[in-house]
């Protein structure tokens, strides 16, 4: 049996300050084991999404599984969905800010201006290519992910000192991924 459940890196650790490699072998043995891994420790944590730095995997694919939870109650339910070589094609104009929690930053919330809507194209573990538009939530957690492909953490991105919050008080802790 391996070990499906690794240790999630945290704030501090460079892996997630790394740009992620392009994964080019999605027939790859180790490949689909970590992209196993992901989905385990995605539902074992109630994240929303991992991304494969955060198991200290510097490879440019993530999972997303959106569901919906105290913050986001109309968050639609997806199948946890492996994205392997992610981009946004194209995006809307406006821009919204909404809470975001990591698992990689534990005890911390912040709202993040995100694009509202934005059209994305990733690779599934099949090698296929699927082209999507996101929106609202799932396209937070898209994006979300996407910056911990290139070594950006949401506590980056929140505009002022005020938006970040403590997490633990709050029962709307939204773990991100
Ligand atoms: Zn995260």
């Amino acid at each position: 049996m391996i070990n499906l459940n690794l240790e999630i890196a945290q704030v501090g650790n460079p892996i997630l300050r790394q740009q992620a490699q392009l994964v080019r072998d999605i027939t790859d043995e180790k490949l689909q084991e970590l992209i196993d891994t992901l989905l385990t420790t995605a539902m074992d944590a109630k994240g929303v999404g991992i991304a494969a730095p955060q198991v200290s995997q510097s490879y440019r694919l993530f999972v997303i599984c959106s569901h919906p939870n105290p913050r986001y109650p109309d968050a639609p339910l997806i199948d946890p969905t492996v994205m392997i070589n992610p981009q946004i094609i194209s995006h809307s104009d406006e821009i919204v800010k909404g809470w975001e929690g990591c698992l990689s930053v534990p005890g911390v919330r912040g709202l993040v201006p995100r694009y509202q809507t934005i059209t994305v194209e990733y690779l599934d573990r099949y090698g296929k290519l699927h082209q999507q538009e996101l929106r609202d939530f799932v396209a937070r957690i898209f994006q979300h992910e996407l910056d911990h492909l290139d070594g950006i953490l949401f506590i980056d991105r929140v505009e002022k000192s005020e938006d970040l919050v403590n997490s633990e008080s709050s029962k709307e802790s939204q773990k991100m991924s």
